[in-house]
């Protein structure tokens, strides 16, 4: 199976999947489509990329907007203090990102780890 897409949209479409958007070409029981929140359904592709690495863990899903990004195009990644941690390109310049590095700049200001 040659399969041209990318890792993000293969990804997107597994992330609308679990929250019952089958795509075309697929016969499943009403009764079996998941229906997962957008959250429970971002946990469940996390789940998979972190701890069995069966599907890509270079998608990563904005923690401002909820939209799905592909870290090795862009995006940051602040990988300390609270939630959110993972920005995409636009909110990377927003205004929950400049909060973040300036609470780690004043952090550093004050001698803490
Ligand atoms: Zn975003």
């Amino acid at each position: 199976m040659s399969d041209t897409r990318d890792d993000l949209a293969i990804t997107e479409e597994l992330y609308q999947f679990l929250q019952g958007n089958v795509p075309e070409g697929y016969k499943i029981a009403e009764s079996a489509v998941p229906k997962l929140t957008a959250d429970q359904a971002w946990t469940v592709i996390w789940f998979l990329g972190n701890l069995y690495w069966q599907v890509t863990d270079h998608i990563e899903r904005c923690g401002v907007c909820g939209e799905l990004y592909d870290t090795w195009a862009e995006g940051t990644c602040l990988d300390y203090g609270d939630a959110p941690y993972n920005f995409c390109e636009e909110c990377s310049e927003g205004p929950e990102a400049e909060a973040k590095r300036a609470s780690k700049a004043a952090e550093k200001a004050r001698g803490e780890r």
